[in-house]
């Protein structure tokens, strides 16, 4: 369900294709936040006293309410988002994937465990709902960050209100309806969208036992000291700045191949995609040379592939990393203009030798731009590597042994090594430092929404019991 939300404050929502508004998403006030959070706790305990393979059958209908949706929401989400048409249905896909996933998983997760009988008590670890959960939802990913959210917390018998992002109000919206569809009770899933003071004001209830928050660094150390407050655990999923090392014994074909789909699919703007490009000295222009073959052109030209960045901000932001890399001394080899076109279209651009003080090697670039720098033996990649603030995703592309070794000394939540696919349902992924903390899919991000409790009896009744 959409919870009713005044009138008075609503955002516009804006096409990036144009700069032109296309819609807009009315806001959360102060004053329902205590409402909505109230619902949110109205709803659990009905919910967490179903069996696990009825949420399941449950999940499974929301997944299919959403897969029959796709076709008239992937058009509405490349306008709103700037992603093209496939890589907005490739998302909304995946996000169905997730949800049929979460289903599956947690008739496993939910069982409960034995633990070895000790002095004359048997012992048992049981899985119990966290009670009401907080999501908040960036614009980046809305389908699968909110499908990795709400799938694995329904599962494990949790209520959830959603924050959804203000950019891209048509994926809750769908996700909303596809609840009611099939047949979610009242008030288990609430969507709403929020000024940041409000979404704030969200994490301060003390109804939500968990919070869920995929952002930026900066507002996930704001979430995590509002949610101190009441001492509720989150999961920050945050930003990242990927390192990829290129070895001189890659195969570079394949590696640019698979390089230019992940730094320029959805037009860089990923916390996974690759944004320091630490190649072997030795193949390094043949590598620039290769990636600026493989630069896909903005869709504004004819035959271009790579939408628009989302927003202005973020498109002025990606250009002043880029001014400030080659006032540094860094070389631009491709793009590195903002055209002169409608919306917030930029250009694949490619940065050579950038020096180690531009900022673009330790703010989230967030764009499709690749600085490069080379490097000269494995102890200077890793150092390289590893000397962000942020540790999520990584890559290495060289021999696969080698490759491998690599890979084991690379500080982040996940590594890529001669691949770079995106996260998959049934696998955690965290970050590390200023990436945040917890896990979202895999087995590790359904119990994120669990709380364990340890039953205890005695093995054999005493003989004098009733
Ligand atoms: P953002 O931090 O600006 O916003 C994220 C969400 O938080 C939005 O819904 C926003 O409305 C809300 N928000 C803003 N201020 C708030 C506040 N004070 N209290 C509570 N909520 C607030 O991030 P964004 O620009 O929407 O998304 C891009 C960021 O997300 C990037 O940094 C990216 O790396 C990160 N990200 C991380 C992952 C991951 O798995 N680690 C995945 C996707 C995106």
């Amino acid at each position: 369900m959409v919870t009713e939300t005044r009138r008075e404050a609503v955002t516009a929502v804006v096409d990036p294709r144009t700069g032109r508004p296309v819609g807009e998403v009315a806001l959360l006030s102060a004053a329902d936040v205590p409402r909505v959070a109230r619902t949110a706790a109205a709803a659990a305990p009905g919910w967490a006293g179903t069996t696990v393979d009825h949420r399941a059958r449950k999940i499974r209908d929301l997944a299919d309410a959403l897969a029959r949706r796709l076709p008239g929401l992937a058009p509405r989400f490349s306008q709103e988002h700037g992603k093209t048409p496939a890589e907005a249905m490739a998302e909304l896909e995946r996000a169905v994937e997730t949800l049929r996933w979460s289903a599956d998983a947690a008739l496993e997760v939910s069982r409960p465990t034995s633990l070895p009988e000790r002095g004359g008590i048997a012992r048992e670890v049981v899985v119990d709902p966290a009670g009401p959960v907080l999501a908040i939802v960036p614009w980046n990913f809305p389908a699968v960050v909110l499908a990795r959210k709400l799938g694995p917390a329904l599962a494990m018998g949790c209520s959830v209100v959603v924050k959804g992002p203000e950019e891209v109000p048509c994926v809750p919206a769908a996700m909303a309806r596809a609840a009611a569809e099939a047949g979610l009770p009242d008030g288990l899933v609430q969507v709403v969208h929020a000024a940041p003071a409000d979404a704030e004001a969200l994490v301060r209830r003390p109804e939500f036992r968990r919070v869920t928050f995929t952002g930026s660094t900066r507002v996930g150390r704001l979430v995590a000291a509002a949610a101190a407050e009441q001492l509720t655990p989150c999961v920050l999923e945050l930003g990242g700045h990927a390192p990829v090392i290129v070895t001189d014994d890659a195969d570079l074909d394949a590696a640019v191949d698979a390089l230019a789909i992940a730094k320029f699919g959805s037009t860089g703007q990923s916390c996974g995609a690759p944004s320091r490009f630490i190649v072997q000295e030795r193949v390094a222009d043949d590598f620039v040379r290769r990636l600026v073959r493989r630069a896909p052109a903005p869709d504004s030209e004819p035959g271009g592939t790579m939408g628009p960045l989302n927003n202005a901000r973020r498109r002025d932001a990606v250009h002043s990393l880029v001014e400030d890399a080659v006032r540094g001394g860094a070389r631009l080899v491709l793009g590195g203009r903002i055209p002169d076109t409608p919306g917030f279209h930029y250009p694949a651009t490619v940065l050579c030798d950038v020096p180690p003080q531009a900022r673009i090697l330790h703010e989230e670039p967030f764009g499709p731009v690749a600085p490069v720098m080379r490097y000269r033996d494995d102890a200077e990649a890793l150092t390289l590597a590893n000397s962000s603030a942020y540790a999520l995703s990584a890559y290495v592309y060289g021999e696969p042994g080698r490759a491998r070794e690599l890979a084991g000394l690379l500080d982040a939540g996940s590594v890529g090594v001669n691949c770079s696919p995106g996260a998959a349902p049934d696998a955690p992924l965290g970050g590390r430092a200023a990436s945040g903390y917890g896990y979202e899919g895999g087995v590790q991000g359904l119990l994120s929404f669990g709380a364990l409790k340890v039953v205890q009896h005695l093995a054999r009744p005493t003989s004098d019991a009733p």
